[in-house]
């Protein structure tokens, strides 16, 4: 049978606080909000939530089969009605979504 000493006794609480401690830091992140059309930075970046809305005088790159689902900073799944889109921070923008920021998906 082993014996604990007292200085292992009191390390073995320290690390069970320790462990209290940093136990809400590490829980499941959040889901971010979605990202609003008339978000300053958003609109700055040319966001729309349906791709049709883009002012392609301002953004003559655009183009109408351009969309946020079809966007290598999307990831949202097929049939999501929003994803997140990582130039925005992880904030929710819906498939139909697009900015200037469009960077096509690689073919598959
Ligand atoms: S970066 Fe891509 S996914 Fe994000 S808003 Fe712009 S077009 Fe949509």
């Amino acid at each position: 049978m082993s014996q604990c000493t007292r200085r292992q006794f009191i390390g073995q609480i320290m690390v069970g606080a320790s462990a209290l401690t940093l136990a809400p830091i590490v829980k499941a992140e959040e889901p971010k909000p979605a990202l609003p059309a008339d978000d300053a930075y958003a609109k700055a970046m040319g966001f729309v939530l349906d791709t049709n809305n883009a002012d392609s005088a301002k953004f003559p790159k655009h183009a109408p089969d351009q969309s946020c689902s079809k966007c290598q900073l999307y990831s949202g799944a097929e049939g999501d009605d929003l994803g997140p889109c990582s130039f925005f921070g992880g904030r929710l923008v819906p498939p139909t979504g697009w900015c200037r920021n469009f960077k096509p998906k690689s073919p598959a």
